[in-house]
């Protein structure tokens, strides 16, 4: 059956070529015989069949799909007693994704043990240190050698399936030997839906002779190009934010092994060479300084086989290792991570400025190569990294540790949902979480703010972590407030943004769960482990009684968003609280989501409906006998119980828009809420029948012209709720734009009419009055004007220059903080700081006919702070500071120029509105605060900020 399946093919090839031959003429030399060097030169078994057997073509000439690679894996597994593979993951698209184990067949037959073995080594509370030693002494060395992450950095699967055949067919005896001491896991093919894409684009650019142009269509691909998933995500941004079914899986059988190395085979820019580990500063402070050694030792040997090749290489350079998100992510855990970047080929090799034509197949070798280089320093040096291992395993849980007086504290919160979403991706690293029976006092804690607050008290129910415990590194790398940046490599940053405007950071300086998860944390320099218990999540109740006349749930809980808009895509009527209520003896915070059976007189079920809703959210939902709220609080036929229309929405995307922003806020709407919704192609916004949606999101990009804002105007006018991201956020706030949001630069000629508003809508906060003065009825000639207190306030040219300094300083991914409007329904479910993830972004300005619903910058109150203080075109009133920086490298001039700006702003426009998201809410799926934001915009947007219809 094997041998028939091949023959086909060959058959098909024959005839493909016999049928191009006709029409085209034949190139003048082919691509494969760029490179003459056999890949594949031991002795091997005959009775595995050789890879050009399953390709077609001669391993490494051209790039093997997605589906050759997994046909070859299975037919080997059927051959080779030294193979065993492992379906870890299916694709979005359906491609499964495999670990292929490769080993002597007495230790694939003992994979289980050797797994728990592993599993012991890591625990030093488990077993002692002679324990270890005789683990050590009997364990094989164990590698995971994992290849093409990003779709179109090709090489480096077929190097692996090279690899493959090579470690299970051949004959010699250094690969047996090897084999007897070593399990080695093989994960070929990281990204096979990108894979697939980049794949189909070489097909689909193919012209007959080889092209050898880096730039051209076969080597660069098209929108949204291979490098990503099939929500366009980056897989290798990836590894602890989780959010990818590729990285589910993949992370959760790494973490079973816990191997001694991890390969990471990547491709760069086509006219680069090959780099490989160790990294340059910055790196992470919780990386173990042994795996930094072993870099080296690795590196070296490496090193040495490319000389011997005459193959030109080069480590460090831009190969920074901050941002835990990496596959790197293992170092935290004990394993070293190796980096490989080979230059990219696509097919059929690259001219370069020498004058010669790298071949893709030389790329391929490079890939090869390199695997069994590092299997072989891995086979010498494996007994003395399991020391090192092993002492770390102890240190992790020492009391001495730099971690043993550390505790990560995520408050109590009714948003079950995110807190549930972040004990999973917790839980999937081996990280153990308790939460507190009762209040625990504790001397201080530091507050997200950056704060110290003395005699704390953390109040029970809250999820506590305390850092004295085996995955100590890793749950510091995420969970600390701040990665900790040396100040030489700031210095060189600075000197870089002020001499290139370049940056040496290669990634984002802030990332930590909390932050990017908008949930309220401390941090505690104590070991908490005394009125704790394993961490549970709190159940969910529902009683859903058929007499209710609401039935409504929590709208703090983000699921309340998706509870909603389900409904009403089953055309339920749906209604939202605005502000918080206790009816029936529950209260509910604003935003809860309430049906009325009043309001859904013909629908039989509606009972059923709400309970097959929440259940598949898995929110609970309270029954309300009586619409009366006691007081002054909302009844339900009042003006606080509104009524929700049915988002109807699209999506632009396409060629000229980012395709991250795009994919990630795709995926949200099908992770988040899972309602239909169209991604259109942006062109079609200026010719088709807008009139489907109500909702229209654009994401971030340089995509939309003059035209189209035109016809989205009249669209806007007529009741749509238009939402942009970044830089569409820029062009609607440009010259050409749409309403009256601006661009910070283009308002210092009327700073002082923005401060003023400012000033009022900071105050409109302020509680106290002084009652004898209002109700005296001499006129007061003593009132102040807070623009008049001001002292020095800064002229536009001196503003301008000071704005050209600010910008050379802008963040590259930060986190800042953003204060909200908490009576505004864009803010439901919002925290009152909310942490923004931010970078070089439009910085929006908003008079009060705009609302503002979140703007940089926590007030702060300081009596200390006698006078007001200016902050280029903006002030603060006396008696506050104004915390800008929350995490990552923020510069004090890029705070000063962001500081009360806003970050989302909503303006009303005809019968619709313009809902303006300064930076990219959704960012790798990750920055749940801001992303809660966006799920209001869409799914309350249509029924709040509209003008409602009613259809005669
Ligand atoms: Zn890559």
């Amino acid at each position: 059956m094997k041998y028939k399946i091949t023959t086909l093919f060959f058959f098909l090839t024959f005839i493909f070529n016999s049928v191009q031959a006709k029409d085209l003429m034949q190139p003048t030399s082919y691509s494969k015989d760029l490179y003459q060097v056999e890949i594949l030169d031991g002795n091997y078994s005959k009775n595995i069949t050789h890879p050009d057997k399953f390709l077609g073509f001669g391993i490494g000439e051209r790039v093997a799909s997605p589906w050759q690679i997994t046909n070859a894996l299975k037919q080997w597994s059927t051959q080779s007693d030294r193979i065993k593979i492992v379906e870890y993951a299916k694709s979005h698209e359906g491609r499964p994704l495999h670990a292929v184990f490769i080993s002597s067949p007495d230790n694939i037959d003992n994979l289980d043990k050797i797994k728990s073995d592993l599993s012991a080594l890591s625990d030093a509370r488990i077993i002692n240190d002679r324990q270890a030693r005789s683990l050590i002494e009997n364990l094989p060395a164990v590698a995971w050698m994992a290849y093409s992450i990003h779709g179109n950095e090709t090489s480096g699967a077929d190097g692996a399936l090279a690899a493959i055949y090579h470690l299970i067919a051949s004959t010699d005896n250094d690969v047996v030997n090897m084999l007897d001491n070593m399990v080695i896991i093989v994960d070929p093919l990281m990204n096979p839906d990108g894979r697939a894409r980049f794949a189909k684009s070489l097909e689909q650019y193919r012209g007959t002779a080889p092209n050898y142009d880096d730039q051209s269509l076969l080597h660069t691909g098209d929108w949204p190009y291979g490098r990503t998933n099939h929500y366009y995500f980056d897989l290798n941004r990836d590894w602890f934010y989780l959010t990818q079914p590729e990285t589910k899986g993949r992370v959760k059988l790494i973490n079973e092994w816990r191997p001694q190395i991890l390969v990471d085979g990547h491709e760069m820019g086509p006219q680069d060479t090959f780099m490989t580990g160790p990294p340059r500063e910055p790196i992470n402070k919780n990386i173990d300084i042994d795996l930094i050694k072993w870099g080296n030792v690795f590196a070296q040997d490496q090193g040495n086989a490319f000389d011997k090749r005459n193959w030109r290489f080069y480590t460090g350079e831009w190969h920074e290792d901050l941002y835990p998100g990496y596959s790197f992510y293992v170092q935290f855990r004990g394993t070293l991570g190796i980096l490989y970047e080979q230059s990219r080929m696509a097919e059929d090799g690259v001219r370069r400025p020498e004058g010669t034509i790298q071949s893709y197949k030389e790329s391929v070798h490079h890939q090869y190569i390199s695997t069994l280089v590092n299997l072989k320093s891995l086979l010498k040096n494996s007994k003395e990294m399991y020391k090192d291992y092993w002492d770390g395993r102890k240190y992790n849980i020492s009391k001495d540790s730099k971690y043993a007086n550390q505790t990560f504290v995520v408050l109590p919160t009714d948003n079950n949902t995110r807190l549930n979403t972040l004990a999973d991706k917790l839980k999937a690293q081996d990280i153990e979480l308790f939460q507190n029976t009762k209040d625990i006092k504790v001397d201080n804690v530091k507050l997200q703010s950056g704060q110290i607050v003395t005699n704390y008290t953390i109040p029970a129910g809250s999820m506590i972590i305390p850092n004295r415990q085996p995955e100590a590194p890793l749950i510091a790398a995420i969970l600390e407030f701040d990665a900790d940046i040396d100040t030489d490599v700031l210095v060189e940053e600075r000197q870089k943004s002020l001499k290139s405007g370049s940056s040496i950071m290669y990634d984002t300086t802030a990332f930590n769960f909390t932050m990017m998860y908008g949930l309220n944390a401390v941090t505690v320099d104590e070991h908490l482990d005394s009125s704790l218990e394993t961490w549970k999540p709190s159940s969910v109740s529902s009683e859903i009684t058929k007499d209710a006349v609401i039935w409504a749930t929590n709208g703090v809980d983000d699921n309340s968003v998706a509870f909603a808009a389900r409904l009403m895509e089953q055309n339920i009527e749906v209604r939202i609280i605005d502000k918080e209520s206790t009816l029936s003896g529950h209260t509910l915070p604003r935003g809860s989501v309430a049906v009325l059976q009043m309001d859904n007189p013909d629908v039989l079920n509606l009972q059923n409906l709400v309970k097959t809703v929440s259940d598949e959210l898995n929110i609970s939902v309270v029954s309300i006998e009586s619409g009366f709220g006691p007081e002054e609080l909302p009844d339900w036929g009042g003006r606080h119980f509104r009524l929700l229309e049915k988002p109807q929405i699209a999506m632009l995307s396409h060629e000229g828009f980012n395709s991250y922003d795009v994919g990630v806020s795709w995926w949200s709407l099908d992770h988040h809420l899972g309602i239909r919704h169209s991604m259109i192609n942006a062109s079609l916004a200026s010719y088709g029948d807008l009139r489907r949606y109500n909702t229209i999101i654009i994401p971030s990009g340089r995509a939309i012209d003059d035209y189209t804002v035109d016809t989205l105007l009249d669209w806007v006018s007529q009741g749509g709720t238009l939402i942009a991201h970044n830089r569409s956020t820029r062009f609607l706030t440009s010259e050409y734009g749409i309403g009256s949001v601006k661009q910070l630069q283009n308002t210092f000629d009327e700073s002082d009419k923005y401060n003023f508003d400012l000033l009022r809508e900071i105050y409109s906060q302020y509680e106290n009055i002084d009652k004898d003065k209002t109700n005296n009825n001499i006129v007061d000639f003593e009132v102040s004007y807070p623009w008049e207190e001001l002292d020095g306030t800064l002229s536009e040219s001196e503003l301008k220059s000071r704005d050209k300094w600010q910008s050379i300083f802008m963040p590259s991914g930060s986190i800042v903080a953003g204060r909200i409007d908490d009576e505004h329904w864009l803010t439901f479910g919002t925290p009152n700081t909310i942490p923004v993830l931010y970078s070089n972004l439009p910085i929006l300005m908003a008079r009060s006919y705009v609302d503002a619903p979140v703007r940089i910058g926590q007030m702060i109150p300081n009596n200390e702070i006698k006078e007001p203080r200016i902050i280029n075109w903006s002030s603060l009133p006396a008696g506050n500071d104004l915390n800008v920086r929350m995490s990552g490298l923020v510069w004090p001039e890029a705070s000063q120029r962001i500081a009360n700006s806003a970050y989302l702003t909503r303006e009303r426009i005809g019968d619709g509105q313009v809902i303006l998201f300064s930076g990219e809410p959704n960012f790798r799926g990750a920055t749940l605060g801001t992303n809660r934001l966006w799920l209001n915009a869409i799914v309350y947007g249509p029924g709040l900020g509209t003008r409602s219809r009613i259809n005669p």
